[in-house]
C-alpha cells in the first residue's frame, strides 16, 4: 500500500507532506489539465543508497509533456533531477520509492475569464513520493480485452502523460476488475493492441519480441525501450508491428513493461492460458535482468542510474 513520504516539493520549495496542498478552484482539477512522470529509485543491496532508474529521461519526456500543454516549468531537466534526488535524500528512507512530478494549470491569472482554456491560468509544480515496493505479481497477471478503446492521437496527445487522458485508463482498469481480472489491454481505433492501463504490451514469437509501433497511439515507455536493449543482449530480434488482439490470444509468451509493474508476466488473456498458463522463460529472463539492472547489478547499463545516498 503506498505510504507517501515526509517531504514534499509544493510549488516553489520542499514542505512537509501535510502542506502539499492545492484550493479547488485549481484548474487542473476541473479539465484534467495536467502532466505527471512516475519515476521508480530501487534500493541497492547492501548499500544506503538508491538507485534511480533514467531520471533524465522520464524527466525529458515530462518536459514534453508539459510543452504540449503550454505548461512553463520554472526548471530545466537537469535543475528537476536536482529537486528529485534532494527530495529522495531528505526524505531519508532506505526503501523502493515511487516519484511522481506532477504539473498543472493552477490560479486564474489577473483578468482573465474562467473557462476551458490553456493560457490565463498560471503553472504548478509539484513533485511527491511514495514508499513503494515491486508490485507485479511473481506468477503474473490476468487481463481483460477491454471494452473501452485507447484514444487515437486524433483526439488526445497520447504522447503526453495527461493526467485528463488517465480517466479513458481508469475506465478500463475498473471495468476489468469488475470482472475479475488484474488488468485491461486496450485496442487503439483501428482495432489494434495499443497497451494496458499503464503498461506497454509485448508478444513472445519463438526468438522474437513483438510490440506495437508508436503509431499505435501508445505510450513510448521508457521500460519499453529498457527491454529492447535488454532483448538485444539475449540476442532476441526485436520486432515492432500492429498486433491484433488474436495475435496476443496465439502468443507463446505474452508480457506487460512499465515504471510501476517492471516486466511482468500475462498468463491469461480473455479467459483464455496465454502460452501454458503460466510465465514463459523468455519473459523470466527478461524479468530477472531488469530487476537487476534497476538494482545496480548491471554493470553495462550503469549510465542508466542516478545513485543517492540516503543519510
Ligand atoms: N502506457 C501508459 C498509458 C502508462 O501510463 C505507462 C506508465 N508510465 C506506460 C505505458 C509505460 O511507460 P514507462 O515504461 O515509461 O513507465
Amino acid at each position: 500500500r503506498p505510504v507517501t513520504t515526509a517531504w514534499a516539493y509544493h510549488l516553489d520549495g520542499f514542505v512537509p507532506m501535510a502542506q502539499a496542498t492545492l484550493p479547488v478552484t485549481t484548474q487542473g482539477l476541473h479539465y484534467g489539465t495536467g502532466v505527471f512522470e512516475g519515476i521508480r529509485a530501487h534500493v541497492v543491496p547492501d548499500r544506503a543508497e538508491l538507485a534511480v532508474f533514467r531520471l533524465h529521461d522520464h524527466l525529458a519526456r515530462f518536459e514534453r509533456s508539459c510543452r504540449l500543454l503550454r505548461i512553463d516549468l520554472p526548471h530545466d531537466v537537469d535543475e528537476l533531477a536536482g529537486i528529485v534526488v534532494e527530495l529522495l535524500s531528505r526524505n531519508g528512507v532506505v526503501q523502493d520509492t515511487y516519484v511522481r512530478p506532477l504539473a498543472y494549470k493552477h490560479r486564474l491569472l489577473p483578468g482573465t475569464p474562467p473557462g476551458v482554456s490553456l493560457r490565463g491560468n498560471s503553472d504548478g509544480l509539484s513533485v511527491i513520493a511514495f514508499a513503494l515496493g515491486a508490485y507485479s505479481p511473481e506468477g503474473g497477471v490476468r487481463c481483460a480485452i477491454s471494452s473501452w478503446a485507447r484514444p487515437s492521437a486524433r483526439s488526445i496527445p497520447v504522447r503526453a502523460k495527461a493526467t485528463g487522458a488517465y480517466l479513458n485508463n481508469a475506465l478500463a482498469v475498473d471495468e476489468a476488475r469488475a470482472a475479475g481480472y488484474d488488468d485491461a489491454i486496450l485496442l487503439n481505433d483501428r482495432g489494434r493492441v495499443a497497451e494496458a492501463s499503464t503498461a506497454n504490451v509485448f508478444a513472445v514469437r519463438g526468438t522474437a519480441l513483438v510490440t506495437p509501433p508508436p503509431d499505435a497511439d501508445i505510450l513510448e515507455g521508457i521500460t519499453r525501450d529498457t527491454v529492447r536493449v535488454l532483448a538485444a543482449d539475449l540476442g532476441l530480434e526485436h520486432v515492432e508491428r500492429d498486433l491484433q488482439p488474436a495475435d496476443l490470444l496465439l502468443a507463446d509468451e505474452v508480457f506487460l513493461t512499465g515504471t510501476g509493474l517492471g516486466v511482468t508476466p500475462v498468463v491469461e488473456l480473455a479467459g483464455r492460458p496465454v502460452g501454458r498458463g503460466e510465465p514463459g522463460p523468455v519473459t523470466t529472463e527478461l524479468r530477472r535482468r531488469y530487476h537487476d539492472l534497476v538494482r545496480g547489478r548491471d554493470e553495462r547499463h550503469e549510465h542508466w542510474l542516478t545513485r543517492v545516498p540516503v543519510p
